[in-house]
């Protein structure tokens, strides 16, 4: 029998100073938005951290309201409303989110030793909350976005993540298919790759795993039950 891991990571992003990782419901929901019960939430999100070996709290929370504003992070917050997206070149500072079909994308500079992390689905794809988070890092820290490494986690694919007209035509044709009928499918993992890309990045990894097709993944189109999972961005 093959066991549901815990956390998922991009092997690619591995570095001793640098901690990332993406819960499965193995550690169940990490999301209290539409949690009938803190207790077993904040429970799995201490389970979350401890299986990637931090100790903080609390999580510095991505507030998520699907739009491209990202925050500078000096020390541990709770959460941080009205952002996408955060940045930190702080120990001791876990940058949090949460998900269900839209994608995680961590951000890792070694040289300069500062990460970010953004919530994008498609509002925020289109604003360009990636491309944002490269800036910020950019104009914070002093990044060179050839220097940044990214990594974008499990979300909805380009063959289930299904949209109508009036989302597809937003964008690029490179990322869009004809669906069922009048719907059309949409990339958002090639789309936010090519935004990096074009923001200077030559090292954007995708991890590959739809959260629609996986069962140890919440997917708000499979289930929409409010279940999330999380990712977390920190530096070691
Ligand atoms: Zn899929």
């Amino acid at each position: 029998m093959i066991q549901t891991p815990h956390v998922l990571k991009i092997d690619k992003l591995d570095d001793p100073a640098f901690v990332h990782g993406f819960s499965t419901i193995a550690l169940g929901s990490v999301g209290l938005t539409h949690a009938p019960d803190p207790v077993p939430v904040l429970a799995s999100r201490r389970a979350f951290a401890r299986a990637l070996n931090i100790e903080v709290e609390p999580f510095t929370t991505v507030g998520a309201v699907h739009g491209s504003a990202v925050a500078r992070v000096d020390e541990p917050l709770d959460v941080v409303q009205g952002v996408d997206g955060l940045i930190t070149d702080q120990r001791g500072v876990a940058l949090f989110a949460t998900f269900a079909d839209c994608y995680p994308i961590v951000l890792w500079d070694p040289n300069r030793r500062c990460a970010g992390l953004a919530h994008a689905g498609w509002r925020g794809t289109m604003a360009g909350v990636a491309k944002v988070a490269v800036k910020a890092m950019h104009d914070e820290f002093g990044s060179a976005p050839a220097d940044i490494r990214a990594g974008i986690g499990p979300g909805i694919c380009g063959r289930c993540y299904e949209v109508g007209g009036e989302v597809a035509s937003q964008f690029d044709a490179r990322f869009v298919t004809p669906g069922a009928g009048d719907r059309f499918l949409l990339d958002l993992a090639a789309a936010n790759r090519a935004e990096l890309e074009e923001a200077g990045l030559s090292e954007v990894h995708v991890l590959g795993i739809c959260t629609k097709e996986s069962d140890f993944l919440p997917s708000h189109r499979r289930t929409p039950d409010g279940t999330r999972f999380g990712a977390i961005v920190a530096l070691r």
